[in-house]
C-alpha cells in the first residue's frame, strides 16, 4: 500500500485549492464531474477522508464512513437520473489503471465508447 500524497490532484479539490465542477456534497463524500468524461454521464466520487485507493478505504475507514460515501454514491446516480442504468468502477494501483490516489469511484451512464 503506497502513502497518501496530499498533494495529489483531488486532495487539493477537497481542501478548494482546484477547481472543480460540483455535483454533489455532503459529510462523507464529494461528487464532481470527470474533466475527460469518457461517457456521456461520467462523475467522479470521492470520500473526504485520505485513503490511497478503494482497498485503503474498504480496509481501513470507519463502519459509518463506508457506509456514509456508499450512500453518497447512490444520491448522485439519482441526483444525476440515472440511477436505472448506470455504473461503476474503481482503478486499484498502477496495474489497475488508477492514476490520482486518492481513493474515487466513478459513476458512468450511456452508451461507452
Ligand atoms: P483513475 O485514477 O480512476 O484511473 O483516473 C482518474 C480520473 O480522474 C480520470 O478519469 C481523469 O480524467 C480524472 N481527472 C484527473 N485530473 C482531474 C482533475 O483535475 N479534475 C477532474 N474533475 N477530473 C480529473
Amino acid at each position: 500500500m503506497s502513502v497518501y500524497d496530499r498533494n495529489n490532484i483531488f486532495a487539493k479539490i477537497l481542501r478548494g485549492e482546484a477547481p472543480c465542477r460540483k455535483v454533489y456534497e455532503d459529510d462523507h463524500a464529494l461528487a464532481f464531474h470527470d474533466i475527460f468524461p469518457k461517457a456521456a454521464v461520467h462523475v467522479l466520487v470521492i470520500p473526504k477522508g485520505e485513503y490511497v485507493s478503494f482497498v485503503d478505504f474498504t480496509g481501513t475507514a470507519s463502519a459509518d464512513a463506508q457506509a456514509g460515501f456508499w450512500r453518497a454514491v447512490d444520491t448522485v446516480a439519482r441526483q444525476l437520473g440515472v440511477s436505472e442504468g448506470f455504473r461503476i468502477a474503481s482503478h486499484v494501483g498502477p496495474a489497475g489503471g488508477q492514476v490520482v490516489f486518492h481513493f474515487h469511484v466513478h459513476v458512468m451512464s450511456g452508451p461507452r465508447p
